[in-house]
């Protein structure tokens, strides 16, 4: 197996801190140093940016980011229990890497960026994951305070980040990633790539913001969104009549049949929805 730096090996690290995985934490720790690298190439350059890593836990996907020449790493760690591990991680590669112990999503990433740019590199915690990628990418402030994010989910969340009108994936993730960000899935990692295995094949995600996304208020898509695929099975007409206003006529305006159903719907539609209920909303 590849070794990136003289640290102690990651399985020697996960004995000796006694960091037993919790399923409760969403932890699957990645000991794979080749895959570990991998996925700190795909986010490369790393030289003149901050790198914001959530769940560092022992520190194995840390270690790759700062051998391939992370300027500055900054991990948010809610495990305490990992601490002591990423402290001597920290001391190895000169304190380029900073720990936070905390949640990530109760922690402000733009502070963490102190006016920096940030590349956004993790493997998520499952229970968070699809929370945390919604709140980088309705962030309020566009272009957004990060230049990319390559982060691994299960494959399912994946496959629902860079679905296409039509498909059994296409949803609300996939609208609003697909608006504001060209959104790409890289490799799949083998569960057996994992301590302790997780149930499901995991996958690497890479998202770019787009430059200049389609104007729409991003609240006016999350709710038309959330409506739609609320009742997926419904027509239009009928899911989003909770939006109030004259749903048909914004639905018809917007160039739509009040008869379609949500997965035909393509990104551009639901922008034109979107913009439709609020300007109606905004006529009383
Ligand atoms: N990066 C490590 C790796 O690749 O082996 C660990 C990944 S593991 C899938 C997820 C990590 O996120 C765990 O270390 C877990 O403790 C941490 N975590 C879980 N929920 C968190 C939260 N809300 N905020 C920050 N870290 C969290």
């Amino acid at each position: 197996m590849a070794q990136i730096d003289d640290l102690p090996p990651l399985r020697d690290v996960i004995a000796q801190h006694g960091l037993d995985a919790k399923k409760s934490l969403g932890q699957n720790f990645l000991l794979d140093l080749n895959l570990t690298s991998r996925i700190a190439r795909a986010a490369a350059p790393l030289e003149d940016c901050t790198v914001l890593e959530v769940g560092p836990g022992p520190g194995g996907l840390t270690r790759a980011l700062l051998a391939a020449g992370a300027k500055r790493v900054v991990a948010i760690e809610k495990d305490t229990r990992c601490l002591p591990a990423l402290a001597e991680v920290s001391a190895h590669y000169d304190g380029r890497l900073e720990v936070i112990e905390g949640d990530a999503l109760k922690i402000d990433p733009v502070k963490i960026a102190g006016g920096d740019r940030i590349k956004i590199v993790a493997n998520l915690p499952y229970n968070v994951g699809t929370q945390l990628l919604l709140n980088w990418i309705t962030t309020p402030q566009w272009p957004p305070f990060w230049d990319s994010l390559t982060l691994m989910f299960q494959k399912e969340v994946g496959e629902r980040i860079v679905a296409r009108p039509g498909s059994k994936a296409y949803g609300r993730l996939g609208v609003l990633a697909g608006w504001r960000t060209e959104a790409s899935m890289l490799f799949d990692l083998n569960p057996k790539a994992f301590t302790p295995p997780p149930k499901v094949t995991s996958t690497v995600v890479h998202l770019l913001p787009r430059k200049e996304p389609e104007p729409c208020s991003q609240k006016a898509l999350e709710r038309v969104t959330a409506a739609a695929f609320g009742q997926r099975r419904k027509m239009l007409r009928a899911s989003l009549k909770s939006l109030g206003g004259p749903t048909e006529a914004v639905i018809e305006e917007a160039g739509l049949l009040p008869t379609a159903r949500a997965e035909e719907i393509d990104i551009s539609g639901f922008v034109r929805l979107a913009n439709g209920f609020e300007a109606a909303q905004k006529r009383g």
